[in-house]
C-alpha cells in the first residue's frame, strides 16, 4: 500500500482490502474503512457542487473529529489544496493563514466551545465560509471527476508552530505525507490487532501522518476532540488502546495519572507503547515512564516540514531510547553541516509558500536546513542538542539553552524550565532561566539554582544570571511547546 500515489488511492486500496474493519473510533462511534471511503466520496460530491475543484485552496479550522477526517479525505478525493489551521487559533493566526494561503473556501465548526468561528470568519473577510458540521451537503459521487492521478503536486499547506517567528506555510504533497506515515509505521510496526490513539490535533501534521499509518496497517485509532485526562484515560481503557501517540507533555500527563493509581494497578492495562515526539524529552522522563507505567516509550524527531525524521525503535536499548531520537529510516538522508541537521528524502516538504523562504531553506544539493542542532553517534543514532536560534551567545561564547534546561529538569523543585538569552549591552546576551515549580515547593532563588547547576558540572560562564519563577510557561495549544519569544519579550528591558 505504501506505493500508493495519492492519499485517496491509499484509502481506496485499504477500504478494498478490509472494508469492515474499524478505522476511526470516537466516543461511542465507530467508522470502518469502507464507511470512511463512502462518506468521503459523498462529501466530495457535495463540495464539488459548491465549486471546489482540483487545485482549489480550502482552509479548515476544525477540531479532531471523525467528520474532520471525512472532510479531509473528501478534499483529497477532489485533489483540492487543503490548509489545516489549529482550532484554538484566533483572529491573528487565522487571518494570517487565510491571507497567505489565499483560501477560496474556509470550513469552520460554527459555534465551538463557546466561540463563534463563523463570526470570526466573517470578521476576517474569509471567502466561501462553510459550516462544516451543520450545512455541508452530501452529493452523488457519480458527478465527480476522476480522482487525482499523481501525488507529487502541492495539496497541503501546513503551518509551523511559530516558535521562532511568524508561522511559515509549508507545502506538502500526498507523496510526502505517505512517506512520513510509512516511516512512522516502520518504526512502530503496528499489527491489525493494535488499537491506536492520537492525542495531538488532526490539524497538526502529526494527525495525517498517524492516519496514513492507520491506512497502511489497517488498525483503528481513537480520536480526541480535546485531549484531557482523566477523561481521555477512560477512553483509552474502554477502547483497549495499545499504542498511544502524542507529544512530550502527554507522557508527563500519563505518568501523573499513573501515580494516582492504587499500587500494582496500571493506568491503562492494554497499553504497550507510548509513541510521540515533536518536543524535547528529558531522559529521566523516559526512565520514569517505562519503570512506573510498565510500557515501552519511543520518542521521535519531526517538524512540520518533515513529519517524521527519526523515531526510536521500541526494541532498542534503554540508553538509546532515553538519550537519542533513534536512527533515520531508509530513504531519509541526514547530514550535519556546521552542527546543523540537514535532510533530504521523500518525506521532506516541497518548500514554503513564500518563495524567498524556500530559496533560503534548501542548500545547493537540495537538503533542507532544519535550523536544529545535533549529531549522529557511532551507531547512527541522532542526538538533538538544540536549535540554531536557541543558542545564547554571551561574550562570544555559544551556550546551549537545552543543556541548561536538561539539568534544571532534574531538580526536584522544578516542574518545567526554559532558558533564553536576553539582550545585554556589554555581553551581547545573558542567560535567563525561567522555571515553573510544582505546587507547594519552596520558591527557588538564583543563588540556589546557580549552586545546583555548578554542582552538576555546568561551566561558570553558562550559569544563569537571572531567574524568573512563573506560574505557567507560555505554551502553544497544539503541542504544548514553550513559546520562547514570549519569554524574551516579557523579560527583556523595554525599548
Ligand atoms: P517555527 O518553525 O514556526 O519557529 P517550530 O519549528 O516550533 O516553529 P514545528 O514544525 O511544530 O514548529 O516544530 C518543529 C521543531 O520542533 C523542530 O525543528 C525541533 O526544533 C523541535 N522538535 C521536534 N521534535 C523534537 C524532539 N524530539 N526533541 C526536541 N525538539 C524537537
Ligand atoms: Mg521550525
Amino acid at each position: 500500500l505504501s506505493s500508493s500515489r495519492t492519499l485517496w488511492e491509499l484509502l481506496d486500496r485499504r477500504a478494498g482490502l478490509t472494508p469492515d474493519r474499524p478505522a476511526l473510533l470516537q466516543d461511542e462511534r465507530v467508522l470502518s474503512f469502507g464507511e470512511l471511503r463512502a462518506r468521503a466520496e459523498r462529501a466530495a460530491a457535495g463540495l464539488y457542487g459548491l465549486g471546489v475543484r482540483p487545485g482549489t485552496v480550502v482552509a479548515w479550522q476544525l477540531p479532531t473529529r471523525i467528520e474532520t477526517a471525512v472532510l479531509s479525505f473528501a478534499l483529497a478525493r477532489l485533489g483540492a489544496v487543503q490548509s489545516p489551521v489549529i482550532p484554538f487559533y484566533r483572529d491573528r493566526e487565522v487571518g494570517f493563514a487565510l491571507r497567505e494561503s489565499k483560501a477560496e473556501f474556509f470550513a469552520v465548526p460554527g459555534l465551538w466551545r463557546g466561540f463563534d468561528h463563523t463570526a470570526m470568519a466573517r470578521r476576517l473577510g474569509a471567502k466561501g465560509v462553510l459550516d462544516a458540521y451543520g450545512t455541508l451537503p452530501d452529493g452523488d459521487p457519480a458527478v465527480l471527476p476522476p480522482p487525482p492521478a499523481e501525488g507529487t503536486s502541492v495539496r497541503w499547506i501546513y503551518w509551523t508552530s511559530g516558535t521562532t517567528s511568524d508561522p511559515k506555510g509549508v507545502l506538502h504533497t500526498d507523496r510526502s505525507l505517505i512517506a512520513g506515515g510509512s516511516c512512522l509505521g516502520h518504526a512502530l510496526r503496528p499489527t491489525p490487532a493494535d488499537v491506536g490513539s492520537i492525542a495531538f490535533p488532526y490539524a497538526h501534521i502529526g494527525g495525517p501522518d498517524y492516519l496514513v499509518m492507520v491506512l497502511l496497517y489497517g488498525f483503528p485509532a481513537v480520536l480526541f476532540e480535546q485531549f484531557a485526562l482523566p477523561g481521555a484515560l477512560a477512553a483509552h481503557r474502554a477502547h483497549g488502546v495499545t499504542i498511544a501517540g502524542g507529544s512530550t507533555a502527554f507522557y508527563a500527563m500519563f505518568l501523573a495519572e499513573q501515580r494516582r493509581q492504587p499500587p500494582g494497578t496500571r493506568a491503562v492495562p492494554s497499553l504497550r507503547l507510548l509513541a510521540g515526539g515533536g518536543a524535547p524529552k528529558p531522559p529521566e522522563l523516559y526512565h520514569e515512564v517505562v519503570r512506573e507505567m510498565g510500557v515501552q516509550l519511543t520518542h521521535g524527531y519531526g517538524m512540520t516540514e518533515v513529519p517524521m525524521i527519526t523515531m526510536g525503535d521500541p526494541d532498542d536499548t534503554a540508553e538509546n531510547l532515553a538519550t537519542t531520537e533513534g536512527r533515520p529510516p531508509a530513504g531519509m538522508e541526514v547530514r550535519i553541516v556546521a552542527g546543523e541537521i540537514r535532510l533530504r528524502g521523500e518525506a521532506v516538504c516541497r518548500g514554503y509558500l513564500d518563495p524567498a523562504q524556500s530559496a533560503a531553506a534548501f542548500d545547493a544539493e537540495g537538503f533542507l536546513r532544519t535550523g536544529d542542532l545535533g549529531h549522529l553517534t557511532d551507531s547512527g543514532h541522532l542526538v538533538l542538542t538544540g536549535r540554531l536560534k536557541d543558542v545564547i551567545i554571551r561574550k562570544g561564547e555559544n551556550i546551549s539553552a537545552k543543556e541548561i534546561e536538561d539539568l534544571l529538569h532534574r531538580h526536584p523543585a522544578v516542574a518545567g524550565a526554559a532558558v533564553v538569552g536576553l539582550p545585554d549591552p556589554e555581553r551581547g546576551e545573558r542567560v535567563c532561566a525561567v522555571v515553573e515549580q510544582p505546587a507547594g515547593a519552596p520558591e527557588l532563588t538564583l543563588e540556589e539554582v546557580a549552586s545546583y547547576l555548578r554542582a552538576q558540572g555546568l561551566s561558570p560562564h553558562k550559569l544563569p544570571e537571572r531567574l524568573e519563577v512563573v506560574d505557567a510557561l507560555p505554551r502553544n495549544d497544539a503541542l504544548r511547546k514553550v513559546l520562547k519569544y514570549r519569554l524574551r519579550e516579557r523579560f527583556s528591558p523595554p525599548g
